[in-house]
């Protein structure tokens, strides 16, 4: 259905979600998700894609305690703000 309609693009629905954009870029991403469904659904299919994906990371963090001696290798804290960042794929 292509009717000419600009949509949001792909990373900047990204960086919204992952609430990584910026004031300029915020404004008109909230202004066309207000007034276009097919925009609003794919925002909140990425949410909770990136919900279901933390949840699985932070289940698999918990359950897998490493038995090899990684002293020195520690992970960073998964509740430490940030660490959401490095993740999705550039
Ligand atoms: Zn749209």
């Amino acid at each position: 259905m292509k009717t000419g309609a600009i949509h949001i693009e792909d990373d900047e629905l990204e960086l919204y979600c992952l609430g990584r954009a910026t004031s300029s870029e915020l404004a008109p991403i909230e202004r066309h998700l207000l007034n276009c469904p097919v925009c609003l659904n794919r925002a909140q299919a990425a949410l909770e894609y990136i919900d279901t994906l933390r949840a699985a990371l932070l289940r698999l963090e918990s359950e897998m305690g490493c038995p090899a001696d990684h002293t020195g290798l520690r992970r960073a804290d998964p509740e430490a703000p940030g660490w959401l960042t490095r993740f999705p794929g550039e």
